[in-house]
């Protein structure tokens, strides 16, 4: 188990139907994890929880709803990653602890997590995860702090790397972001509740109003006296993920207060910039590639077409036929239009090259479908460093811009050229003036100290873990 948390948080306080907002919230924020799902609500001093393994439409029915009353709620998706996934890791991580009952969802990656773990651990603490979330849980626990809020704030003073949490008890709401501000966390305001997510899509369902980010830094308590701010830590300069913006949350979110819809158009249109070409048509990688396409299309004045249809209903699993079809797997997902096509010239265009083999995989198909030329154009530069702060991406040696030059992942992908979007574009896109990003998976330079060499296994920092499953 690799405890990359790259997940969704949601919280509301003061709504008669919690549970059911915080449901529909989950909906929203599916796409930042779709391996498990769970809900905490609260009611006459007591917690009431419900998690299980899927998607939260398979999670949830309106009986389990029903099951947690209340007027507060946290909720959690949490994103599959590599290895083995357990309910034990599920969350809204629950405890009994002797000032109560606590719960807490994490989006994030502390990097000092093991370290406390194993001081925790020579003390005689018992961990029931292999999440570091945990750690945060424990620190709480053994604070000599008076209100719950003090106790937080001693535990996040002693935690490292990136983290949006919401806490909840059987009173209070507690939203919190790690001093960098790495993930997102927005706030708004539904009737007399309070909400918190990760994203303002989830806003949008509920009809509650954005109000504003979750400041980094910034420790935010709600109760019934409403909700009051404390920014605990030394300011520091902030290290908002582009990787949000890039690839990872949805294109109809604000997030770190930008539409992520108008980053990505800016990204295409850079990206025609940068790397033109003679073509017929402009093709989109479905879903994540869709608005980038636009901007190339708009500015390149290439026509726009929908050359790849994808089937949005793939389970996590199907069943293969015993005669071996050649790229069985990604024909599962996108089928081509061959009209659309057939005879011309096309520029296909992703939002990320990861290990560039669903990239390959498309390049083929494309050109079955009969592609004269096929020009790979990314908007995003290569990512040659894995992310340390709450995105999964494979070890270093598996990012292939990592170890081949772009000449040599435009032979592998077999496409006639290929076109990534320079970093410098980049950061004008995100409007990043005064140095407010994280740019670590394209530049190496982690912004907060990381445990290890980039270059070893993010499984070796865990793997002790592993062993304890
Ligand atoms: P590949 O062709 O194997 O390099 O995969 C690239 C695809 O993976 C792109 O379409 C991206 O949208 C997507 N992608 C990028 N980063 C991630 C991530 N952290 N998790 C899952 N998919 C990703």
């Amino acid at each position: 188990m690799r405890p990359v948390e790259k997940c969704g948080v949601f919280g509301i306080f003061g709504h008669p139907e919690a549970a059911n907002l915080t449901y529909l919230g989950l909906y929203s924020l599916q796409h930042r994890g779709q391996e498990s799902a769970g809900i905490v609500s609260s009611r006459d001093s007591t917690l009431h929880s419900y998690h299980g393994m899927g998607l939260v439409s398979e999670v949830f029915s309106r009986e389990i709803i029903a099951s947690l009353p209340g007027e507060i709620a946290i909720g959690h998706v949490r994103y599959s990653t590599a290895g083995a996934s357990h309910i034990k890791n599920a969350q809204p991580f629950v405890v009994e602890y002797s000032r109560g009952s606590l719960a807490v969802a994490h989006n994030g990656n502390l990097t000092n997590a093991l370290r406390i773990r194993d001081e925790l651990e020579a003390y005689g603490s018992i961990f029931q995860s292999t999440m570091d979330t945990e750690v945060i849980v424990h620190l709480i626990a053994q604070s000599r702090e008076r209100s719950l809020a003090d106790r937080v704030v001693a535990a996040l003073q002693q935690v490292k790397g990136a983290y949006s949490l919401v806490f909840m008890s059987d009173h209070e709401l507690i939203a919190a972001r790690d001093p960098n501000g790495f993930r997102p966390l927005v706030l708004g305001r539904l009737e007399d509740a309070h909400v918190v997510a990760s994203e303002t899509c989830a806003f949008d369902l509920i009809g509650a109003k954005y109000l504003r980010e979750v400041e980094p830094g910034e420790v935010l308590v709600i109760n019934e006296k409403g909700p009051r701010s404390i920014k605990p830590f030394e300011k520091t300069t902030n290290s908002l993920c582009v990787f949000e913006f890039i690839y990872f949350a949805r294109p109809d979110s604000i997030i770190f207060d930008q539409s992520v819809y108008a980053v990505r158009l800016a990204l295409g249109r850079q990206l025609a910039s940068e790397h033109p070409v003679d073509a017929d048509v402009v093709i989109p990688i479905p879903d994540s590639g869709f608005p980038a396409t636009i901007g190339y299309a708009q500015q390149s004045g290439i026509p726009l077409e929908l050359g790849l249809i994808r089937n949005h209903y793939v389970g996590r699993t199907f069943i293969e036929p015993e005669q071996s079809i050649r790229h069985f797997g990604v024909k599962v997902k996108l089928n081509p239009i061959k009209d659309v096509i057939k005879g011309n010239r096309v520029v296909l265009i992703d939002d990320s090259i990861v290990r560039a083999t669903t990239g390959r995989k498309i390049v083929k198909m494309i050109r079955n479908a009969g592609a004269m030329e096929i020009h790979f154009r990314i908007s995003s530069p290569p990512i040659t460093y894995p992310c340390f702060y709450g995105i999964d991406t494979p070890v270093r040696k598996e990012l292939i811009a990592a170890t081949h030059t772009v000449k040599e992942v435009e032979k592998y992908l077999t496409s006639e050229s290929l076109g990534y979007l320079s970093r410098e574009g980049l950061k004008e896109c995100v409007g990043d003036r005064d140095h407010s990003f994280c740019y670590a998976c394209f530049t190496g330079d982690y912004p907060v100290p990381i445990p290890i060499r980039p270059e070893e296994s993010q499984m070796t920092l865990f793997d002790r873990e592993d062993r304890n499953q």
